[in-house]
C-alpha cells in the first residue's frame, strides 16, 4: 500500500492537523493501493507560514546557487526514476512504457531546461530611454501552485522548477488524483537539499485548500493547471487580493489535414496522437479537419488507425500495453456521457462507442472512438472530452478549415499537415492558438507553451516559464554617477 499520509513542511514530513483522508484507487482494477491525507486550511496557513519565512533567505540567494540546487535535483530525481514511474501508472493509469519514456521523462526533460534557462538568464538589464536606469527581475513571493493528474510530473516540474529558478518560495497542492508521484518528488526535494520552507507540499480537495490557497493574503501568485470552469473559480478568488494568476486550462485543438498533405500519414498519426494518454492531453488534437471530398477515404484510414489502437488497450503495468485506462471513475462517466451526446447529435459512430473493451470489464477502460461528419457546432466538437474520442469534422476550403479551427472557446493548440511548407505557415499565422505544430513537429522544451482565449493566459517552460515567476522593478539612476 501507498500511505501519503504526511505533508512536506518547512523541510520536514509532518503529520497533519486535518484527520481527513481517502483512498487512492488504482485505475486498472478499480481497488484501493493507498491512502491520501486530505489537508484543510490549517495545513495550508502553516505551509504558506513556512514559505513567507523562508522567501527572504532563498529570493536573495544567487544564481549560482540555484544551478547547483537544480542539478542536485536533477541528479536525485533519477535516482527515484523507476519508482516515480511506477507511482504515475498506478495513480491514473498511464502504461508502464509511456510512464517511463515520456511521463516521468517530462518531468526530468523540464527540470533541464529551467536549468540552462536559467543559466542564460539576465535578472538585470538596461535597455531603457535613460541609458541610467536598470532593469531588475525579482521573483515575485510565495507561489501557490495547483496542477491536474493527466500528466503529473510534467505539470508539477514545470511550475516548481522555474519557481525554484526565479527564487520563489513555494506551496504546492497537486491533484487529489495523482498525489502519489508528487509525494515522491517531495522526497527528491528534501534529498537533494532544497533549503527548509522553499518548496512545501499539501494534499487535499480543490475546492477546499485549493480555494483557500488562491485567497490567502500571504501568497503572491497562483499558477493553476487545470480545467477551465477550475480556473474561473481560481481566477475570482485570486482577484480579492490582487495576486498574479498564470492559467494553464482545457483546449479542443484543431487538426487542419489540407488537400495536399500526406494523407495516409496525416490521418493515421492524427488519430494515434488523439488517442495517446487515453486522450487525457489538454493539447490532444481532437478535431481533425478533413477536406469534405475526401471524408470516406479519411474514414477508411482513421477506422484501420482506430482499430490499432483497441489492440494497445490493456493492463498498464504489461509493457506492451498502448492505452490503459482512465484515470478514474469521475473521468469513465463522463467520457460515456458525450460518447452518448455525440450518438444523439446524429455524428457517425465509425469505431469504438459505449461500454468497455472487451475482455477489460474491471478498470475505467474505453473504446477508442472515432465520429465522423461532425458538425463543429455540436456539443462534442465544441466541449472538452478529455478522452479518446476524436471527431472528424470536414470543411469545404481552406479559409473554412481556418474558420472552423477557431470556432472554440479554446485557443490551446493547433496541427497542420501540408505538402508545402508555405501553405501550411499561412494557416498557422491564421489559428487563434498558443501553439501550432506543423507536419508532425515535437514540442519543444524551450519554446513558450500556453494559449489563447479560454485555454488559459500563462505562458509556461523554459524562459517564458521562468519570466512568469518574476516581477520587474525598474530602478532610476542605477547607473549614474552619483558624484
Ligand atoms: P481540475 O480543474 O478538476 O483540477 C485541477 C487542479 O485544480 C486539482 O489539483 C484540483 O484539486 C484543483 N482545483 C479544482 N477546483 C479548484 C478550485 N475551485 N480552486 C482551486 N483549485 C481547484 O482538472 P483535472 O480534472 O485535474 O485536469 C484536467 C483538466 O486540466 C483538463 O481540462 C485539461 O485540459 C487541463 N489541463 C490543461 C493543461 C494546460 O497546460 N493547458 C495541461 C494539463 C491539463
Amino acid at each position: 500500500m501507498n500511505n501519503c499520509d504526511q505533508f512536506y513542511i518547512n523541510g520536514q514530513w509532518q503529520s497533519p492537523i486535518s484527520k481527513e483522508s481517502r483512498a487512492i484507487i488504482n485505475p486498472a482494477t478499480e481497488k484501493a493501493c493507498g491512502n491520501l491525507a486530505m489537508g484543510n486550511n490549517s495545513d495550508i496557513d502553516r505551509a504558506v507560514a513556512a514559505a513567507k519565512s523562508a522567501f527572504p533567505r532563498w529570493s536573495s540567494s544567487t544564481k549560482e546557487e540555484r544551478i547547483t540546487l537544480l542539478e542536485n535535483i536533477i541528479a536525485t530525481y533519477k535516482k527515484y526514476y523507476a519508482e516515480i514511474t511506477v507511482a504515475i501508472t498506478t495513480e491514473m493509469g498511464a502504461p508502464q512504457k509511456l510512464s517511463e519514456t515520456v511521463q516521468a521523462a517530462m518531468g526530468l526533460a523540464h527540470f533541464s531546461a529551467t536549468l540552462e534557462a536559467l543559466q542564460q538568464f539576465d535578472f538585470q538589464h538596461r535597455l531603457t530611454i535613460e541609458n541610467t536606469t536598470g532593469i531588475i527581475k525579482e521573483p515575485i513571493g510565495v507561489v501557490g501552485l495547483i496542477t491536474p493528474w493527466n500528466w503529473p510530473m510534467n505539470q508539477v516540474i514545470c511550475k516548481v522548477a522555474p519557481a525554484l529558478a526565479a527564487g520563489c518560495t513555494i506551496v504546492l497542492k497537486p491533484s487529489q488524483d495523482s498525489a502519489l508521484s508528487a509525494y515522491i518528488l517531495a522526497k527528491v526535494m528534501d534529498e537533494a537539499g532544497v533549503p527548509a520552507g522553499v518548496f512545501n507540499l499539501v494534499n487535499g480537495s480543490g475546492s477546499q485548500i485549493g480555494d483557500y490557497l488562491c485567497g490567502h493574503a500571504n501568497v503572491d501568485m497562483i499558477s493553476f493547471t487545470g480545467s477551465t470552469p477550475a480556473g474561473v473559480s481560481v481566477s475570482k478568488k485570486a482577484a480579492e487580493t490582487i495576486k498574479r494568476v498564470s492559467l494553464e486550462l482545457g483546449g479542443k485543438s484543431a487538426n487542419i489535414i489540407l488537400d495536399d498533405a500526406d494523407f495516409l500519414k496525416a490521418v493515421s498519426s492524427g488519430v494515434t496522437n488523439c488517442m495517446r494518454n487515453c486522450g487525457q492531453t489538454c493539447t490532444a488534437p481532437t478535431r481533425m479537419l478533413i477536406p469534405a471530398d475526401k471524408m470516406e477515404e479519411a474514414i477508411t484510414i482513421a477506422r484501420i488507425a482506430a482499430e490499432k489502437s483497441l489492440e494497445g488497450v490493456g493492463d498498464p503495468a504489461m509493457p506492451t500495453t498502448v492505452l490503459g485506462p482512465v484515470a478514474n471513475q469521475a473521468q469513465f462517466n463522463k467520457i460515456q456521457q458525450m460518447i452518448e451526446v455525440g450518438i444523439s447529435e446524429g455524428a457517425t459512430l465509425i469505431s469504438g462507442g459505449l461500454g468497455r473493451p472487451l475482455g477489460l470489464e474491471t478498470g475505467f477502460f474505453v473504446k477508442p472512438t472515432i465520429f465522423a461528419h461532425v458538425n463543429n457546432r455540436m456539443v462534442i466538437a465544441q466541449e472538452e472530452i478529455f478522452g479518446p474520442v476524436l471527431c472528424i469534422i470536414p470543411y469545404k476550403d481552406e479559409q473554412d478549415a481556418v474558420n472552423i479551427a477557431n470556432d472554440s472557446p479554446f485557443g490551446l493548440s493547433g496541427y497542420i499537415s501540408s505538402g508545402s511548407l508555405e501553405r501550411a505557415q499561412q494557416v498557422a499565422t491564421q489559428m487563434r492558438t498558443g501553439m501550432v505544430h506543423i507536419n508532425g513537429a515535437k514540442p519543444d522544451l524551450a519554446a513558450p507553451f500556453g494559449g489563447y482565449k479560454q485555454s488559459g493566459n500563462g505562458r509556461e517552460w523554459g524562459r517564458h516559464g521562468l519570466e512568469d515567476f518574476l516581477e520587474i522593478k525598474s530602478v532610476m539612476g542605477w547607473h549614474a554617477n552619483c558624484l
